[in-house]
């Protein structure tokens, strides 16, 4: 049972190692779950919300968890900490057009998710990879006009430098919501040489939580 919510109980809650290097983004149910069984080194960001327990036959006394936005867990992760240098995340339109900020590298126009399409710089005809550095988020009229060409034969402009996220990044690209002290936490690990971190320092500065969520459907 839940009370005193501070927070939607679905938003989620950014998981760390116990270096605090971040992890992944777990729900409610998996954090809970964490806590009672002791997995919890510490704990930082803010109350997100109280789950409390059944009742003790002994005492009476209710047993209550509180569950904070960002946990820092003991024990391994995923063998994750040796490779976190050279991880390569997984390729997908969603995180793709996040990490472009919903906007066409062509035109430069900002379009729902749902118009958006992933283009291959160099075309795969052509040799291109399906990879991070090679793919951009095009609008459809672009990428038909595009069609099986490179940007240079199409006399086409990118208007951003294609990048792969580092482990940091990805997690924030994957965020549902991401809330200011999660965000403020994923940015001291990724490079200031990288696009999203002027992004993202810029959110904070506005004071904004996650707003790229809202072209999403
Ligand atoms: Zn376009």
């Amino acid at each position: 049972m839940l009370a005193g919510l501070a927070r939607d109980i679905s938003q989620q809650v950014l998981r760390t190692d116990v270096a605090g290097m971040p992890l992944e983004w777990i729900d409610y149910r998996e954090a809970v779950r964490l806590y009672h069984a002791e997995q919890v080194a510490y704990d930082c960001g803010t109350r997100l919300y109280s789950v409390f327990g059944g009742y003790s036959a002994i005492d009476g006394s209710r047993s209550r968890i509180d569950v904070n936005s960002i946990i820092a867990t003991h024990g391994t992760s995923k063998s994750l900490s040796r490779n976190r240098d050279e991880y390569v995340p997984p390729l997908n339109n969603r995180t793709l057009f996040r990490r472009d900020a919903n906007l066409c590298l062509y035109c430069g126009m900002r379009y729902m998710t749902r118009d958006l399409t992933r283009d291959h710089i160099t075309p795969v005809s052509q040799g291109g990879l399906d990879a991070w550095t090679n793919v951009a988020t095009a609008c459809r009229r672009c990428n038909n006009y595009k069609g099986g060409r490179t940007p240079e034969q199409a006399a086409m402009e990118l208007i951003a430098v294609p990048f792969t996220p580092n482990y940091a990044e990805y997690i924030y690209l994957k965020g549902r919501r991401v809330l200011t002290d999660q965000m403020q936490y994923l940015l001291a690990h990724i490079p200031r040489s990288s696009p999203l971190h002027a992004r993202l320092s810029d959110h904070l500065e506005n004071g904004e939580e996650i707003v790229e969520v809202l072209f999403h459907d």
